[in-house]
C-alpha cells in the first residue's frame, strides 16, 4: 500500500495564506493548513444542498473569516453547523466566526474545553507566560544549527508570534449543542454522519463520514506524514480506531495534521504509536530513564519523523511518565 504524496492531492479550488481548500467531491472539500499561515490544523467544509457544514474551526479567527468566505463563495451561503472533533485549540481557537451556528461537540469535549477556554483568559490578561515561551524558542532557534530542526522551530516561533498577536482579538466560543451518540445530518446533495469514537488522539473524539463519498474527516486522529501527538493520548483504543478506520468503507480521510491520506497513512500512523510504546517499553525494562529514551531513535520511516519538532520530546516523556506508572 501505498500513501498519498502532495502531488497526488486534488488541485485546490480556493486558497488563502492560512490554507488551501482540496475539492473531494461536488460540494466536499477538505482544507489543508499551510505552514506559514495561521490555521495551524486542517477542516473541512460541506455542501449538504440546502446548508454548509463545517467541521473543525482552526487555531484563530483569520482563517476562520477566510472559511467563511470561501463558504459564501463555493456554497453560495454561510455554514450554519459547526462540529468540533476534539478539545485541543488549534481545533476551535476561530469559533468565535461560527458563534450564530449549530457548534456541536461531545459532552466529554464540551466539558475540556471549558477549562481551555479559562485559560485563554487567564492568558489576555496577562500574556507573561506565552512571552516567555516565545523567547524560550527564539532561543534555541538562534542555537540550532540542524536545518531541519531549524525548519521546525520557525514554524514554532511564527506560530508563537502570531498567537500573541491575536491573542485580544480571540472570544473563547464553546459549543452550544453536544451528543455523545451518532447523528446523521440528511441534506438534499448528501447525508453525512457524525460519530463519536471515544478515546483515541484525547479523552473524546469525534469524526464525520459521508458513506456515499467514501470520505472520513477524522480530526487529530490522523497525523498523516509526521508524528501524531501523543501526550493526551490512549494509544491501544487509538491504535485499535485507526486499525478499524482503515478496515472499514471510507478510502480517503482528511487528518488534523497533514496532507490528505489513505488507508496505509492510517496504518502507518498505528504503527507509530506501537513502535514508540514498545520503545519505551523496553527502556523501562533495562532500568532506563525518560533522559535515556529520548536519546533513543525509533526504526524507519518513523527515525525520519521523529528529527522534526517538539512531539518526539512530548511523545516520549508522557509515554515514559504513563509505563513507568503502570510498572510501579
Ligand atoms: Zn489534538
Amino acid at each position: 500500500m501505498r500513501t498519498v504524496s502532495d502531488s497526488e492531492l486534488p488541485e485546490s479550488v480556493w486558497e488563502s495564506e492560512h490554507f488551501r481548500l482540496h475539492p473531494l467531491s461536488e460540494g466536499v472539500y477538505a482544507a489543508i493548513a499551510t505552514e506559514m499561515g495561521a490555521a495551524f490544523s486542517n477542516a473541512g467544509l460541506i455542501d449538504m444542498g440546502e446548508r454548509t457544514l463545517v467541521y473543525d474551526a482552526f487555531e484563530n479567527p483569520q482563517p476562520a473569516e477566510d472559511l467563511l468566505e470561501a463558504s459564501i463563495q463555493l456554497t453560495g451561503r454561510k455554514p450554519t453547523t459547526v462540529i468540533i472533533s476534539h478539545c485541543h485549540p488549534d481545533h476551535w481557537g476561530g469559533l468565535q466566526v461560527f458563534a450564530d451556528c449549530s457548534i456541536l461537540a461531545t459532552s466529554a469535549t464540551r466539558q475540556a474545553m471549558l477549562p481551555i477556554a479559562k485559560e485563554m483568559e487567564q492568558e489576555q490578561r496577562d500574556p507573561s507566560g506565552l512571552e516567555k515561551d516565545l523567547q524560550a524558542t527564539e532561543a534555541r532557534l538562534a542555537a540550532e544549527t540542524d536545518p531541519r530542526q531549524r525548519q521546525a522551530l520557525e514554524i514554532s516561533v511564527h506560530r508563537q508570534r502570531n498567537n500573541l498577536l491575536t491573542l485580544q482579538s480571540i472570544k473563547p466560543t464553546l459549543p452550544n449543542q453536544t451528543s455523545d451518540g451518532k447523528i446523521v445530518f440528511h441534506g438534499t446533495a448528501r447525508s453525512v454522519e457524525l460519530i463519536p469514537t471515544g478515546k483515541g488522539h484525547t479523552e473524546s473524539n469525534c469524526i464525520l463520514q459521508l458513506p456515499k463519498e467514501r470520505i472520513a474527516f477524522i480530526g487529530d486522529l490522523g497525523f498523516f506524514q509526521q508524528q501524531p501527538f501523543m501526550p493526551y493520548g490512549f494509544s491501544p483504543e487509538w491504535i485499535a480506531l485507526l486499525n478499524n478506520l482503515a478496515n472499514g468503507k471510507a478510502k480517503t480521510f482528511v487528518p488534523g495534521h497533514g496532507p490528505l491520506g489513505r488507508k496505509a497513512d492510517l496504518l502507518l500512523e498505528a504503527q507509530y504509536i506501537q513502535a514508540m510504546e514498545n520503545m519505551i517499553q523496553q527502556v523501562i525494562q533495562r532500568g532506563g530513564t525518560a533522559k535515556d529514551a529520548l536519546r533513543e531513535t525509533l526504526p524507519p520511516p518513523f527515525d525520519a519523523w521523529q528529527k522534526i519538532g517538539h512531539r518526539y520530546d512530548a511523545n516520549v516523556r508522557s509515554s515514559f511518565k504513563r509505563q513507568s506508572q503502570h510498572t510501579d
